[in-house]
């Protein structure tokens, strides 16, 4: 077995989390270690390049209250982060309604009978409060009214998650869908000088070369500060003293390898590090409560200019099974060669069905079949189309997650030098920007001799209320800025 000698800390996984503590950590002196199962650093955050076309693993935008952490991205990236404008609809009963949803849009283009019934049901839902909300469904139906919910929110959200929103926690919803509710939407609309929710954001910061490229530069920055970065390697067993795990058993290209470390940052999948940590017996009882939704991204490069008439359009339509619809250059004109665009399909799906099983090919001639249903005809201008998977791409929060969630975490907390953070780490619904962040408090407590707790970590927060990105970095920084 080789011997990697010993390092203060050995990062697992190498996406925005990894990445933050790695970063922080070597330009802090210490010696660090990131394994990453991948070929490629960035995580759920990559941009996967082929002939000239990129894509992201579902278009990504880079948004933060946070104005240090904005500050560190700006000068890491310099010019090559561009200002790029949303634009986004949602496509239901052969119709396009904006995104974020407008009280004044739905009841334009509503058939009437239905905008009135949705009004009222609305209105009923705010005036008459029910029950405590203990699921998804409670949460929804009471800020949007039960017709909204059972046109678009609640078969939406059945499609991308693969279960019943009655089963989902309210925990989720607070982080994914930051409109509080229709009245907030309205007023959004009309806001002069407030922060508006993050939904709402029109402007947001994106690499030049898709969002994979703000991660390379973080990678680099930790590489060139002494960060060693293995990838395609894996954690496959921890060695343990009483309440310390003094070194890990790795899996790499060349064999098997042995790290002796002073800590450990976990950032891989909650599940899979209860069964390195506490062994497959302990684990077995929480393992079940943390299940992920895959998702696996059609790429197809167009031969025309543009493939859609916004940034991106959800599906509202629950018999398809597209869930996003999005187009790469119109975050950034580089994401597509000159003359050209592109076309990135979002396909929720569980472990085996037809979708994990089908071929590209096959996906390509299911996504013609529904793309022609919303309207969009590719015609003969596909060059080539491929597909990316992510098995880990949602963790699913079903209303039993945060007690099973404190348990675990309770229970990795034993170990006093072991932490697990990030999206998959502490299985939140987290966007790059808190997974940046938790990394980098990670990497912070180590070199201050104070650890946060696994609690502390996991209560980092994706922006809720930003945010204009003028309004965080100023005018200064923005001036001159290519537009996306
Ligand atoms: C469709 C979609 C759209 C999104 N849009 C946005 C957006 O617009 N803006 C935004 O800020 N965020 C967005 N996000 C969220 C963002 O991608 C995540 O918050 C972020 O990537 C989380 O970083 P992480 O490091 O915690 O986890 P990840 O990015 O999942 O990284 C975990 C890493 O661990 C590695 N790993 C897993 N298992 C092992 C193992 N056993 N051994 C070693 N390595 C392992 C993985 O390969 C991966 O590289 C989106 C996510 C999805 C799925």
């Amino acid at each position: 077995m080789r011997d990697l000698g010993s390092v203060d800390a050995l990062v697992l996984g190498g996406g925005p989390a990894g990445l933050g503590a790695a970063w922080t950590l070597a330009a802090g002196g210490a010696r660090v270690l990131v394994v990453e199962r991948e070929e490629t650093v960035g995580g759920l955050c990559r941009t996967h390049a082929r002939e000239g076309y990129r894509f992201d693993m579902g278009g990504h935008r880079f948004i933060t209250a946070d104005r240090d952490l904005l500050d560190r991205v700006v000068r890491l990236c310099g010019d090559d982060l561009l200002l790029a404008e949303r634009s986004s609809e949602v496509a239901l009963l052969g119709r396009r309604f904006r995104y974020p949803l407008e009280p004044l849009d739905l009841a334009r283009k509503l058939p009437p009978g239905l905008a009135l019934r949705a009004l009222l049901s609305y209105l009923r839902g705010r005036l008459r409060p029910g029950p405590p909300v203990e699921s998804f469904e409670d949460w929804a139906s009471r800020r949007f009214g039960r017709v909204l919910y059972e046109l678009f929110i609640g078969p939406y959200t059945e499609k991308l998650w693969g279960v019943s929103p009655a089963a989902l926690s309210p925990e989720w919803a607070g982080q994914r869908i930051s409109v509080p509710d229709l009245w907030a939407a309205a007023r959004a609309l009309f806001a002069r000088g407030d922060a508006p929710a993050r939904t709402h954001a029109k402007t947001f910061l994106y690499p030049r070369l898709g969002m994979g490229q703000l991660f390379e530069r973080i990678a680099a920055a930790a590489r060139s500060a002494g960060a060693l970065l293995l990838t395609g390697s894996v954690p496959r067993a921890f060695e343990r003293r009483g309440t310390r795990l003094n070194a890990a058993l790795l899996e790499t290209p060349e064999g098997p390898a042995r790290v002796r470390t002073d800590t450990v940052l976990s950032t891989v999948p909650l599940p899979c590090l209860l069964d390195l940590a506490l062994g497959p017996e302990a684990a077995r009882e929480l393992e079940g409560a943390f299940p992920f939704r895959p998702v696996r991204f059609l790429n197809i490069a167009l031969d025309r200019p543009e493939a859609l008439p916004t940034t991106w359009c959800y599906v509202g339509e629950g018999r398809l099974r597209a869930g996003r619809l999005q187009e790469p250059k119109k975050r950034s004109p580089h994401m597509a060669p000159p003359g050209r665009s592109s076309l990135m399909i979002e396909l929720p799906h569980a472990p085996g069905d037809d979708i994990d099983r089908a071929g590209d090919a096959d996906l390509l001639e299911r996504a013609r079949g529904e793309l022609g249903a919303l309207g969009v005809d590719l015609g003969d201008d596909v060059r080539f189309a491929f597909s990316v998977r992510a098995p880990e791409a949602y963790p699913v929060h079903l209303r039993g997650t945060p007690a099973a969630r404190a348990r675990a975490l309770a229970a990795l907390g034993r170990l006093e030098n072991l932490r697990t953070f990030g999206r998959q780490g502490a299985f939140r619904f987290i966007f790059s920007d808190a997974a940046l962040r938790m990394g980098i408090a990670a990497g912070e407590g180590f070199l201050a001799g104070r650890l946060p707790t696994n609690q502390d970590l996991a209560r980092v927060q994706s922006a809720q209320r930003l945010t204009e990105v003028a309004s965080v970095v100023g005018p200064t920084v923005l001036a001159g800025r290519e537009r996306g």
